[in-house]
């Protein structure tokens, strides 16, 4: 490498050589010219002979020092030389590096650039379609010609659901591993490059495939850590993904990731606020809410306490955690017997509290008695000791509160325990308690009305 320093240095060097040589020239010559004429004068016998010797010993005294002054120019020059070249060499070496560098940083810039439009995107994405949105818009935008598909685990961690997918050609790829475990790319937590789904080291999963013989570029997905999908992209044999859309696909699978965990366990923090721990009901705060936002819509609406019957003595009797297990199954017996719209909260302890939107207290009656027996039946499979429940129902009145509703079936709950436990009492707008005789004509009123309905669908059609 030569500095500017160096080859400033080289030309005031010549410079110097250039005039030096002058001036020493002139005085070697006017130093040797006298001795010369008069060594010539000496040793000839004068005449013309005289200045031709004279002249021939000039000529002798004067050429080594010229030769002299030649070599040391051509040394100076020949150093100088040297130097442009590699002045030039440097210059071509810095202008390929140049170049380098900017194309590497055009790579980096467009890079960043895709990396903080998708991180702004993902931060706007509110739940996980929105991310599976936000994923295949960027996975037509990356590999617009390579149809490319997201494969992520369900909470079991062990199927494989196909989440997205784009394709020009409107043919997914069509993977069909089935688990994270059996798909290299998500066990290795590595990106995974098969150039030719026939080579020997080909992902087994390639072979057969409807498309064909095929290259394919598998892009594992993490979640909190925790490898859970992939993503899959193909394309004809031999054409590999470029690796600049396959750093994008990283970039992609990373961002993508950790969003979806991220609004996973948001999802799991709400659900733990509004639930209750042991048993997953709604706690009384979500309870209070869901049946205020189900009011807005209905006015027909029944609510029920519920409460475990002799509960201590279960608890005293066969241990806590024994007691605990029945109330986790009694919950889970609400959970599955119950229509999706009925709202079922833990209200505390083993006192539950029931909301049924559409629906009168006898319906809400009728439907408690079956529970009641199926609820007795899966005690008994469950292996865990007998016990009953006892319940109070009351219709909604327009405008009244959510507490004094919970309140007046409260009352009809004390009735059931006061006659005698394992019972439904259900109360009018009053206080009263409706009669079985009552009940059974409600029923049987709802039974001929749903029949005459059934007939009049029969005689349409
Ligand atoms: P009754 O038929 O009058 O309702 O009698 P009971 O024994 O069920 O009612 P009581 O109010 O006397 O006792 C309720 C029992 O429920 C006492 C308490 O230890 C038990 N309990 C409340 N919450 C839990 C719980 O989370 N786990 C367990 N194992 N027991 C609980
Ligand atoms: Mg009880
Ligand atoms: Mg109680």
């Amino acid at each position: 490498m030569v500095t500017e320093e160096e080859w400033e240095e080289a030309q005031k060097r010549q410079h110097r050589l250039r005039f030096l040589s002058g001036v020493a020239g002139m005085v070697i010559l006017g130093g040797v010219s006298l001795p010369a004429i008069a060594l010539g004068t000496a040793i000839t016998d004068g005449g013309i002979v005289r200045y031709l010797v004279s002249a021939g010993l000039l000529i002798g005294f004067v050429f080594p020092s010229m030769l002299g002054m030649i070599f040391v120019a051509n040394k100076q020059q020949a150093d100088a030389d040297g130097k442009v070249r590699q002045l030039n060499h440097d210059l071509s070496d810095a202008i390929v590096t140049a170049d380098r560098e900017a194309a590497q940083r055009k790579v980096q810039a467009r890079r960043q650039q895709f990396e903080s439009r998708l991180a702004n995107a993902l931060d706007m994405a509110e739940g996980e379609p929105e991310v599976i949105d936000v994923i295949e818009r960027s996975l037509q935008a990356v590999i617009p010609d390579s149809p490319a598909e997201l494969l992520l685990a369900d909470n079991s961690h062990a199927h494989l659901l196909r989440m997205a997918s784009v394709s020009s050609t409107g043919e997914p790829p069509a993977c069909d591993v089935d688990s994270p475990d059996r798909c290299p790319a998500a066990r290795r937590a590595q990106v995974q490059r098969f150039s030719d789904s026939d080579d020997l080291d080909a992902c087994p999963k390639l072979r057969n495939r409807a498309q064909g013989r095929l290259s394919a570029t598998c892009v594992p997905v993490s979640i909190m850590g925790r490898t859970v999908g992939v993503i899959h992209a193909t394309g004809a044999p031999q054409e590999d993904i470029a690796d600049n859309a396959v750093e994008d696909l990283e970039t992609l699978a990373k961002l993508a990731g950790a969003r979806i965990g991220l609004l996973r366990v948001m999802a799991e923090t709400q659900l733990q606020a509004a639930t209750d721990s042991l048993t997953g009901l709604f706690n009384r705060r979500t309870f209070e809410e869901k049946v205020s936002a189900v009011r807005r819509e209905t006015d027909c609406f029944s609510v029920a306490m519920v409460d475990l019957d002799h509960f201590k003595i279960l608890n005293d009797t066969y241990g806590h955690e024994t007691g605990d297990r029945s109330l986790v199954l009694f919950a889970q017996m609400l959970k599955d017997s119950f229509r999706l719209q009925d709202l079922c909260c833990r209200y505390g302890g083993e006192e539950f509290a029931i909301a049924f939107p559409s629906c009168t207290a006898v319906q809400a009656r009728n439907a408690l008695d079956a529970f009641r027996s199926r609820l007795s039946a899966a005690i008994t499979v469950a292996g865990l000791p007998a016990f009953t429940v006892s319940a109070g129902i009351v219709d909604f009145k327009i405008h009244e509160t959510l507490p004094n509703a919970l309140a007046r079936a409260d009352a009809a709950l004390y009735q059931a325990k006061q006659g005698g436990r394992d019972q439904v009492v259900v109360h009018d707008g009053d206080g009263d308690a409706i009669s079985e005789a009552e009940i059974q004509f409600e029923a049987n009123e709802v039974s001929r009305t749903l029949a005459a309905a059934s007939d009049v669908r029969r005689q349409m059609r």
